[in-house]
C-alpha cells in the first residue's frame, strides 16, 4: 500500500528490521502515518524550525515531522536496532534527518540544532517526565526551545495542566505554568499504539513564555514546591517547618494561611513564598 512519503508502511519496516517492541525501553509504537502527521501538526507550523525528536523508534513520528515540513529533525534513539530503519528515512529526506544513537538523558543536542527549535516526542513515560522537568528548569530562561509537544499517559498529562484545588495539582503543574503555557491538544486510546499500553495517552503542548509569570529563584521555588507537596496532606506550617524557623510569618508574608494545604496554593503565592524565604 502506498504511504504519504513513498517509504514502506511501518508494519513492514518493523518486520524487515526485526523491531519487536521491548518493554524495557517503553516501546509502544505508532504505526498509523495519518496519526503521526496529526501529532506532528500539534507542534504548529514546522517549516523553518529544527525539531529535536526523542525516541524515534521505527520512525513513524519522524516521518510525520518531515512530511509536515520540519526544516531539520535531530532524533535521539537509545535502541540501536532502529538505526537501519531510520537510515532509510534519512535517505528519503536528504540532509533533513540526523540520528544520534544514545540516551536522551545523556546526549547534549544543543550544538547540533539551529533556532528556532521545537521538541517533539513520544517517549516512555518515566523518561518523558524526567526530561520535561529538565526542559522546564534550565539555569537560564528563555530556554533553547520554543515549544514542547509530548505524549504522556493521560493521567500525567492532566497533572501537567492541572489548576489548584484538585488531586492532580502539584509540582509538575507549577513548574509548567511558571514558565510555560501548557495544554492538552489530543487524546489517544491504548489501541493507537502497538503493542497497546494499559492506559490512555494524551499529547501536551507547552509554549515557553519569554519570562516566568512571577519572579522567583528557580532553585528556591523548586525546593519550596517539592517540600510542600511531599507532605501534601499536611498544613503548610508543618510541611515547610524545615524551611525557616519563622515559617508562619513567611507564609503570611506570601498571603498564605499557615493552615493552608499545598493543593490550594496558587502559583503566584508559591512564587511569593519562594521570595519570602530566599536568603
Ligand atoms: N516515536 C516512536 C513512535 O511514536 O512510534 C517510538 C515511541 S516508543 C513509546 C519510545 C521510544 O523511545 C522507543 O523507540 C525507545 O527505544 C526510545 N527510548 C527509550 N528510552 C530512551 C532514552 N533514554 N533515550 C532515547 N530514546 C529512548
Amino acid at each position: 500500500m502506498a504511504t504519504i512519503d513513498g517509504l514502506p508502511p511501518l508494519r513492514e519496516v518493523i518486520a524487515t528490521h526485526g523491531l519487536a517492541a521491548r518493554k524495557s525501553l517503553g516501546q509502544n509504537f505508532l504505526l498509523d502515518l495519518n496519526l503521526t502527521a496529526k501529532i506532528a501538526r500539534q507542534a504548529g507550523d514546522l517549516s523553518g524550525c529544527d525539531v529535536l525528536e526523542i525516541g524515534p523508534g521505527p520512525g513513524g513520528l519522524t516521518r510525520g515531522l518531515l512530511a509536515e515540513g520540519a526544516r531539520r529533525v535531530l532524533a535521539i534513539e537509545k535502541d540501536a536496532r532502529c538505526l537501519p530503519a531510520l537510515a532509510e528515512i534519512a535517505a528519503a529526506y536528504p540532509r533533513r534527518l540526523e540520528v544520534v544513537n544514545g540516551d536522551a538523558l545523556e546526549v547534549d543536542p544543543l550544538t547540533r540544532l539551529t533556532p528556532p527549535i521545537r521538541i517533539v516526542a513520544n517517549l516512555p513515560y518515566n523518561v518523558g517526565t524526567e526530561l520535561l522537568v529538565r526542559w522546564l528548569t534550565p539555569d537560564r530562561w528563555p530556554p533553547y526551545w520554543d515549544s514542547l509537544t509530548l505524549m504522556f499517559q493521560r493521567e500525567v498529562a492532566e497533572r501537567i495542566v492541572a489548576r489548584p484545588g484538585g488531586k492532580a495539582y502539584g509540582r509538575l503543574a507549577l513548574l509548567a505554568s511558571w514558565r510555560a503555557e501548557a495544554r492538552i491538544t489530543l487524546s489517544l486510546p491504548p489501541e493507537a499504539f502497538t503493542p497497546p499500553p494499559k492506559v490512555s495517552s494524551a499529547v501536551v503542548h507547552l509554549t515557553a513564555l519569554p519570562e516566568p509569570r512571577y519572579p522567583a529563584d528557580p532553585r528556591v521555588l523548586e525546593r519550596v514546591v517539592a517540600m510542600a507537596f511531599n507532605q501534601r496532606r499536611k498544613m503548610l506550617r508543618a510541611a515547610l517547618k524545615g524551611l525557616a524557623p519563622d515559617i508562619e510569618d513567611r507564609l503570611r508574608a506570601a498571603s498564605i494561611a499557615p493552615t493552608d494545604r499545598a493543593e490550594t496554593v496558587s502559583l503566584e503565592q508559591f512564587c511569593a513564598l519562594a521570595r519570602a524565604v530566599s536568603p
